[in-house]
């Protein structure tokens, strides 16, 4: 048989006679889309991966039944304007390129995507525009120049597995919690120097992998996560040097006094303060921010004392590993510090 060199155009309008709904063009080395690829109106999925792409032709837009589309490993330097007019897309595929910017109008658009890749970029941010992807299960940002999240990230309610491994983000989103659905949570080899309380929270995570961090304390009650993997060697955490406690008796500002009264009472139904405070909306809002103390339960608002425990990950956490973890814990006075039999150790004074 002769040799028949490649030709973009015989393999276009082969598709266009077999009515084909998928389509590959990888490692073909081209620069550029063919326009020809536009008339495939038909296609559900088109791979053109491993090529030296730097933009997209405006007539792509003319796919409207694409629901997966692979860019991987081109030459691309932003998310192309296109894909916003291609809102069926699932899938998107746009590692190992050159990305530095994801323009927002598009991100915007994309609002039937399940699956994006931006591995291997140079992205630093995401915009707050990332909440239209209601419908969104993965998202991966593996090795790029994340410096911060957009809190946004926390109206992903479909968001099952996010991978940020190897950015330079210095913390999480506290709107993480929302994310019910979350289940592997990569963020292993950033900067970040705490995991945002409201974690704990979160009811599917499973596994978490924070590895190569500066984190020197788990969030408070981190041990109650239904967590079967935790990865998180090379960290800064404290260790457990117990700390004696140089004062007895602190003084409480008159609000903090008052709001651990009306907390306490809020919590016997027969009371008049609780019958009153969801009448009082400014009140309410003020004492969302409570916590309780990890040695009597009773309730603070603005001061306590800031101290860990040291938590088995075999015994308490049910994760494979012999090590022990320190966990957050708040407690209410220097009272319940000094009591005995508790193990929960100063680590510095509470504010
Ligand atoms: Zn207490």
């Amino acid at each position: 048989m002769a040799y028949q060199p490649f030709s973009v155009k015989d393999e276009v309008v082969r598709a266009l006679y077999g009515r084909s709904t998928s389509f590959n063009l990888n490692a073909k080395k081209l620069s550029n889309v063919p326009e020809c690829v536009c008339r495939l109106t038909n296609l559900s999925v088109l791979s053109l991966s491993y090529n030296s792409i730097s933009g997209l032709p405006a007539k792509l837009l003319s796919l409207q039944q694409l629901t997966e589309l692979n860019l991987g490993n081109n030459a691309l330097k932003e998310v192309p304007a296109v894909l916003g007019h291609l809102e069926s897309l699932k899938k998107l595929y746009l590692f190992r390129n050159q990305i530095t910017a994801v323009p927002p109008d598009v991100m915007g658009r994309l609002r039937n995507l399940v699956v994006l890749n931006l591995n291997h970029n140079k992205i630093q941010r995401l915009p707050p525009e990332i909440y239209s992807l209601s419908k969104l299960q993965h998202l991966s940002v593996l090795d790029n120049k994340l410096e911060e999240l957009p809190d946004e990230v926390g109206q992903l309610t479909e968001l099952s597995e996010m991978n940020l491994t190897f950015n330079e983000l210095p913390c999480l989103p506290q709107q993480l919690y929302r994310c019910r659905e979350l289940t592997k949570l990569h963020a292993a080899r950033n900067k970040l120097i705490s995991l945002p309380e409201g974690i704990t929270k979160l009811p599917k995570l499973q596994v978490l992998d924070v590895a190569g961090n500066k984190l020197s304390v788990f969030p408070v009650e981190f041990h109650l996560l239904p967590l079967k993997e935790l990865y998180c060697e090379g960290n800064r955490f404290v260790q457990c040097e117990p700390v004696s406690s140089l004062q007895d008796v602190e003084v409480l500002t008159l609000k903090e006094q008052v709001a651990r009264f009306v907390l306490q009472e809020d919590r016997n139904k027969f009371s008049l303060i609780h019958t009153m405070l969801p009448h009082h909306p400014h009140l309410t809002t003020l004492l969302a921010s409570a916590s309780c103390c990890a040695v009597c339960r009773s309730p603070f608002l603005t001061t306590w004392l800031e101290c860990v425990h040291f938590v088995h990950l075999k015994k308490d956490v049910k994760v494979k590993s012999l090590q022990t973890i320190p966990v957050r814990a708040l407690l209410c006075s220097y009272k319940c510090f000094n009591r005995d039999g508790h193990g929960y150790y100063g680590v510095q004074p509470g504010k």
